[in-house]
């Protein structure tokens, strides 16, 4: 029997303090909860922990959660515990006392999630493994899962005792968990974790709330203080591509008067876990660092991911500026590019002795190239990086917020595509430039200086010229050749535009005056948002964890957006679960209230309940579906369920039509093969965008109602 869906959300509320699911977290706790083994494919910040901590709170007995990341174990604890959830580890960074603790209160059944490290689960005489078969354990969640597999970025191979330690624990209902979408990946994990009839799930890789934005790399660091200054109150991270480079920045900021502390791979472990520790704790707002930096980073209020330098693919992009605004909240990913840093990255990327790792290396920092370089939607290409489809336009990365000009290039494109056939196709990218404009360079071969295309294209900028040589490629005009230095060529498409008979229409370049990025106009107090802040940070630093683990920033912006005054009000606030709500909501109401009489305002609450009463009347949508499941479930007929909740027969069968799409029902239980083999065939020829053709082509006998069962089959994990 499902656990009822509003069970669900008040565990949620009481626990967490939110009042509703995202994506698809409710059915994947649904499916937790039903005992089956289950795969979660979401993004960095999607919002994975959930899917296990919430059944961890429902079932009887413990969870535990194996996690390769130490420094996170703390974070996640500590955020259950502050919540009033009993959770704790086990790791090599505590004392024997510490650990005799934890035993403790394992034997005592006093714990509802315990976090291991995987390398704890075996030890030579499975002692470890015993003890857990003599407490109760009901289920087992694999965090960080791709790390199971050797195609995965990471891989650790302790990763691949765990399906023994499934087994060994009487196969317990296991949730395998990981933000690395690849499907060669995928399907390694749930071979070997060894999942019994795994239910999959993918979330979109979207994230929503970050804006995406590429700025030339002149003049970064000028730029950047532009940008800091802008973001005075915000914490971020900022990439470099060296150590060295990293405690340079740092440095220049700080004597610019901005607190930002270096991180890398190569400092002492003191230092290292101090600055972490301080940019945890919004003590130093900007950490700069090499990518070493981030892999246990949980903190939730990142407003802001820069990258001083090209990253060597889109994977390691896209999950550096995913830790920006896992609270929710708009955050930005801001990237400096430039031509010559392509060049510089293509000496990383080799791979000594291994020419096939090598060119599959240089592809992707090509596609890199390209995604920094390119006219279009970047999150579309994002998206479509990962498999995914999305639209043309965006609405929130600088090139869907910028308007372009577009003009006819055919004449740059012939010059361009002419001085590549003249040197044979045989010169990169400078060296074609050079031809263009003429260089008198005695890097330009004499024979060369007597063509006549030498100087055609004296009259655009070398700047222009390699921008204009990126949009050929990128349009197929030109393509590149995958060798370590590599040559322009002609496509098929470039003989078209020499013989004229196709026309090149390209982009003009806008040059960006300053960086600005959209500032969203929220109905705040700004000043009392700080006075919260300050507050959190005290009350944080009084019980020794992160700040944002006491509330998030999204938590703080209701909070001084819709100013509620009275402790009745605060169930009504993202974020304040029960626990919170006692330990902390007189303070915060104390600051609210003074700054309100301070300023003459009153509380807007009732702004906020009209907005939410909004959004729960969208869930109802979802609810009513669900009750009709419950239902059915329960043994009752399409007819029978329409008379009890005084419904249409046909409104009911479209909400099981909804089931049978997303897998949770068989066609086969609501229609009979025969017809179900009829109706497909029908959807073969008619198509299923109309339903009248396909009932008109079919028997009489069969009805609406199954031909939208039938459709809803043929389109299963469609959205
Ligand atoms: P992931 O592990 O997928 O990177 P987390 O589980 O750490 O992401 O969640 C990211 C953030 O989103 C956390 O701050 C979490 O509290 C918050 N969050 C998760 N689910 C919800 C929800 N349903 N409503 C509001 N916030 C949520
Ligand atoms: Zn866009």
């Amino acid at each position: 029997m499902p656990i009822p869906a509003s069970t669900l959300v008040q565990t949620l509320e009481r626990y967490f303090g939110y009042s509703t699911f995202r994506q698809n977290q409710q059915e994947i706790i649904q499916t937790v909860l039903a005992q089956q083994d289950s795969l979660v494919l979401m993004p960095t910040g999607g919002g994975k922990s959930l899917c296990y901590q919430i059944p961890a709170i429902l079932l009887e007995g413990l969870t535990i959660v194996v996690s390769p990341l130490i420094s996170l174990m703390k974070d996640q604890v500590d955020a259950l515990r502050i919540n009033g959830i009993a959770a704790a580890y086990l790791n090599s960074s505590m004392n024997p006392e510490e650990q005799r603790m934890v035993f403790q209160q394992l034997r005592d059944q006093e714990l509802k999630l315990l976090y291991l490290a995987p390398e704890r689960l075996v030890d030579a005489e499975n002692r470890f493994l015993d003890f857990l078969r003599s407490i109760n354990v009901s289920l087992l969640a694999i965090d960080e899962a791709h790390c199971i597999s050797q195609w995965g970025h990471d891989f650790r191979p302790e990763y691949r005792m765990l399906a023994n330690v499934k087994r060994a624990l009487d196969n317990i209902p296991t949730i395998a968990l990981t933000a690395t979408a690849d499907p060669i990946t995928q399907k390694d994990i749930l071979e070997k974790l060894q999942l019994r009839s795994p239910e999959v799930f993918i979330s979109s890789f979207n994230r929503e709330n970050i804006y995406y934005q590429v700025a030339p790399k002149r003049n970064s660091y000028e730029q950047l203080l532009d940008f800091l200054t802008e973001r005075r109150e915000q914490s971020g991270i900022i990439y470099t591509l060296s150590r060295a480079s990293t405690e340079t920045l740092a440095e220049r900021l700080t004597q610019d008067g901005f607190l930002a502390k270096p991180y890398h791979a190569k400092l002492d472990n003191k230092t290292k876990e101090q600055h972490q520790d301080e940019f945890l704790r919004d003590e130093t707002p900007i950490i700069v660092a090499t990518v070493a930096f981030g892999m246990g980073i949980n903190k939730s209020n990142v407003r802001f991911v820069v990258h001083m330098d090209l990253p060597k693919n889109i994977e390691g992009y896209y999950q550096e500026t995913g830790r920006a605004g896992r609270d929710g909240l708009d955050s930005e990913a801001l990237l400096f590019y430039s031509y010559a840093d392509v060049i510089k990255m293509q000496g990383f990327v080799e791979v000594e002795g291994n020419d096939e790792q090598s060119r599959v290396l240089r592809e992707k920092l090509q596609q890199m190239a390209v995604f920094a370089d390119m006219r279009a939607c970047r999150r579309k290409y994002l998206l479509n990086y990962f498999g995914e489809e999305a639209p043309d336009y965006c609405g929130s990365c600088d090139v869907c917020r910028n308007e372009y000009k577009t003009f006819n290039g055919t004449i740059i494109a012939q010059k361009a595509l002419s001085a590549v056939v003249r040197l044979g196709e045989r010169f990169g990218a400078g060296y074609v430039i050079d031809f263009l404009r003429g260089s008198k360079s005695e890097k330009i071969w004499a024979e060369h200086k007597q063509l006549k295309t030498y100087g055609a294209g004296i009259d655009i900028s070398k700047k222009d010229w390699h921008g204009y040589l990126n949009d050929f490629l990128r349009l197929g005009y030109l393509k590149k050749s995958d060798d370590k230095f590599p040559v322009l060529q002609l496509t098929e498409k470039s003989w078209s535009v020499l013989k004229g008979q196709e026309e090149v229409m390209l982009v003009e370049t806008i040059e960006p005056q300053t960086i600005s990025i959209k500032s969203s106009a929220r109905p705040m107090e700004e000043e009392l948002f700080n006075q919260l802040k300050i507050l959190r940070r005290q009350l944080a630093q009084r019980e020794d964890v992160p700040a944002y683990l006491i509330f998030s920033d999204a938590t703080l912006q209701e909070l001084a957006t819709y100013l509620p005054t009275h402790s009745d009000d605060l169930p009504g606030i993202s974020g304040f679960g029960e626990v919170k709500i006692q330990k902390y909501g007189a303070a915060f109401l104390d600051e609210i209230n003074q700054y309100c009489t301070e300023n003459d305002l009153e509380t807007r609450m009732s702004q906020l309940r009209r907005r939410s009463r909004k959004k729960r009347s969208a869930e109802v949508k979802t609810d009513t579906k669900q009750l009709t499941y419950e239902y059915y479930q329960q043994g009752k007929s399409v007819a029978e369920i329409a008379r009890i909740r005084d419904l249409r027969t046909s409104t009911v069968s479209s909400h099981l039509a909804y089931f049978v799409q997303n897998g949770s029902l068989n066609v086969t239980e609501l229609v009979d093969s025969a017809t179900i083999t009829k109706i497909e065939d029908a959807i073969y020829v008619h198509g299923d965008s109309a339903l009248k053709p396909l009932k008109d082509s079919l028997d009489d006998s069969i009805s609406y109602d199954e031909i939208r069962l039938v459709i809803a089959h043929t389109q299963i994990g469609e959205d």
